[in-house]
């Protein structure tokens, strides 16, 4: 038995499957994972949820891609690392060469790690002077980030996970962490029920967390910024605000009151169907509470006015005095499990690593020697931008790490249509994904398991994952792979661990200054958000990140949503589910997963099935301006009238959401507004 025991390895990793960050030990034999055992993880100490325990048996699956393939006569063909590499080299320079900077496009990942990130932004501004680099989070989290950024001035949670359950008053918008972030969901259920902490929960639908909330909110959709607004305007007009705070610590604020002249109860209750009672008891629930916490997620951000909504919580708080200080501040829930690293690293068009701006010329010649090249001084295309450059025919191919692109762009029958005029396509990835299609080379990467490197989860911790199995067959680290392409390009990278990518990454980069591989041994961790590079668990303790320490009440008056023309009368909402990953294309290649939940279904209200003759399991076909779907039905008061649900995760044309949405985005930050998608519903009566 001891031999058999000595044959066990166990690692430390961090999941790869949300933002929470969990950390554990994975035992195993070989290949086969035989548990995942939490233990001494800063975020989550003994917890897990369904995925981070069960869900890793993806790595081991007959459809990993483990050699790399190259389009030859229209098929896929397997060739040598070398044949591959020396193709994607080629293709690059001649595109390069030809049409110049700005004929390549760079999309990096948040599932991979932070070294990953560095490498790929790097890679476009460093050999192909290009700041056209990108990542997820323009999906997701990136109004988030812009109004934080405007108002207090650091793009990440202000707090971390302890500050959240030490909150009087927990107030979620948009966002379904019982399913989406579960082991922080936890938290806040624990803090709920057994420390008296409140609970407000504005949704348009009632979900776990909404079921437990002391107060429910169901506004209509798009209108989150005006009960904000009005919430924020009744607390100053009852003089409840913080006045002390707002003199010493916040700019604009007499412009901001007479921005929210026009948000009142009755406009709001108006706009948003929320009954001003209500509101005022959400006013009097943030009074009372010490210290309130706004967790926020794609319900807010993935609408036409994300960044605005986004900028109105961050008023809120400064407005009530529940920034800088433990157990209050503002926090977006990062979805996938390196939003916030893929962001802090410079995968981002208009910024280099740790938020330093391509526009400030100090830094961007600070990279630019770095580098020994030349970076351009203006902002590069986002990853919607990148499409309408394909379009447009500006943009020749395109270097994609880890995307599913056409399953979680919205308006998927247009990214086919995109993808497919690409003169050159890389697609880096653990499998055999819905866009690689699209790809003239597909080279084999490896997971989480199967590499070293760091995350930065959704309070802004780093943590180092340790490589728990060797990569499967041929397929390699995405910075190995990265790697080997700048080398063929001709340049001098060689790096022998990730240590010494994040190494090269802090020492350019003033929030990571003080951070190495050495303090994140082990089970350490480290939280940026200092310029002075110290960990800093709680932001803004020596001032808001502005020049003068102040932060800036932000002027965003409300954006109405999309209107739609036609017969277009329901209103489909879209999310995860507790047991599947974003999009599924993991989770779907885990077969104890799959067993527990193997198709997705939309939900509908009782008043509509009973309406429409709908039944549970009837299948129902739904129409958009921009696709179609079919999928069963589940009815469910968690939605109520017209509104329906469809879960994100079907890699399925037929039942996939992103079928059905459309081009509507963000103002700020051109994020999809996937929130503000309408369909006609229509009864098939087969089951
Ligand atoms: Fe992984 Fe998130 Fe679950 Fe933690 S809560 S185990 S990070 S999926």
């Amino acid at each position: 038995a001891s031999l058999r025991k000595k044959r066990i390895k166990k690692t430390k990793t961090v999941c790869t499957f949300c933002g929470v960050g969990c950390s554990f030990e994975v035992w195993t034999k070989g290949r086969k994972i035989l548990k995942v055992q939490p233990s001494e993880g800063p975020v989550n100490g003994i917890s897990t949820c369904i995925k981070g325990k069960f869900g890793w048996d993806f790595v081991n699956s007959k459809e990993r891609l483990t050699k790399p393939l190259v389009r030859k006569n229209g098929e896929f063909v397997e060739v040598s690392w070398d044949e591959a590499l020396d193709f994607v080299a080629e293709n690059l320079l001649r595109i390069h060469k030809t049409y110049g900077p700005g004929s390549i496009g760079f999309i990096s990942s948040s599932k991979t790690t932070n070294e990953e990130n560095y490498l790929v932004q790097k890679m476009a501004r460093q050999i192909f002077q290009t700041n056209d680099v990108d990542n997820c989070s323009r999906y997701c989290q990136s109004p988030a980030t812009d109004g934080l950024i405007r108002t207090v001035g650091f793009g990440g949670d202000s707090g971390t996970i302890k500050d959240i359950e030490k909150a009087g008053l927990v107030i979620i918008v948009g966002a379904n962490p019982a399913e989406c972030h579960p082991v922080l969901a936890t938290r806040v259920k624990r803090a709920h029920k057994l420390h008296g902490q409140k609970l407000i929960v504005a949704d348009l639908r009632k979900n776990e967390m909404a079921e437990r909330a002391d107060i429910f909110l169901r506004p209509k959709q798009g209108t989150d910024q005006v009960w904000i607004m009005a919430v924020t305007k009744y607390i100053i007009d009852q003089g409840w605000h913080d006045e002390a705070f707002i003199q010493e610590n916040v700019l604009n604020f007499e412009e901001y009151k007479q921005l929210l002249e026009k948000y009142t109860l009755d406009y709001a209750e108006e706009v948003t169907g929320i009954p001003k009672e209500t509101l005022m008891q959400v006013a009097e629930m943030i009074r009372d509470a010490d210290g309130t916490c706004v967790l926020w997620g794609m319900g807010v951000t993935q609408n036409t006015g994300g960044s605005h909504t986004s900028a109105a919580i961050s008023n809120l708080l400064l407005a009530t005095g529940n920034y800088r200080r433990p157990g209050a501040g503002a926090f977006p829930l990062r979805g996938h499990n390196n939003v916030q690293g893929a962001c802090d690293m410079g995968s981002l068009p208009n910024m280099l690593p740790g938020y330093q701006r391509v526009t400030d010329e100090k830094a961007r010649e600070k990279f630019e020697n770095a580098y020994g090249t030349k970076i351009p001084s203006t902002p590069g295309r986002t990853n919607p931008e990148m499409l309408d450059a394909i379009m447009e025919g500006k943009m020749k191919a395109m270097y994609l790490v880890g995307e599913e692109m056409t399953l979680v762009d919205c308006n998927a029958n247009h990214v086919d249509e995109v993808l497919s005029k690409l003169e050159f396509f890389v697609v880096q990835d653990v499998f055999f994904s819905r866009t690689a299609q699209y790809a003239d080379v597909i080279l084999p990467a490896s997971p989480s398991l199967e590499k070293e490197g760091t995350f930065t989860n959704t309070e802004r911790r780093v943590q180092r994952l340790y490589q728990v199995l060797p990569p499967l067959g041929e397929s390699k680290p995405d910075w190995q792979i990265l790697q080997l392409v700048a080398q063929r390009l001709g340049y001098d990278w060689n790096y022998s661990h990730p240590s010494e990518i994040f190494d090269e990454m802090a020492s350019l980069t003033p929030i990571f200054s003080q951070a190495n591989y050495d303090v994140l041994a082990g089970w350490g961790s480290f939280c940026w958000g200092s310029l002075d590079g110290k960990d800093t668990p709680l932001l803004y303790l020596d001032g808001f990140n502005f020049p003068d320490k102040k932060a800036r009440f932000a002027l965003d008056d409300w954006v109405e949503p999309v209107e739609y023309e036609g017969q277009f009368d329901c209103i489909i909402n879209n999310g995860r589910m507790l047991e599947h990953f974003h999009e599924g294309n993991l989770t779907n290649k885990s077969t104890g997963i799959q067993s527990k939940v193997p198709e997705i279904f939309v939900e509908v209200s009782p008043e509509l099935a009973k309406e429409r003759g709908i039944e549970d399991g009837m299948f129902v076909r739904l129409v958009s301006p921009y696709g179609a779907c079919k999928v069963k039905a589940l009815v469910t008061d968690r939605v109520k009238g017209n509104e329906l649900f469809l879960p994100m995760n079907s890699v399925s044309k037929d039942s996939a959401i992103n079928f059905l949405t459309g081009p509507a985005a963000d103002v700020n930050t051109k994020t999809p507004a996937y929130k503000q998608t309408k369909v006609r519903l229509e009864v098939l009566k087969d089951k």
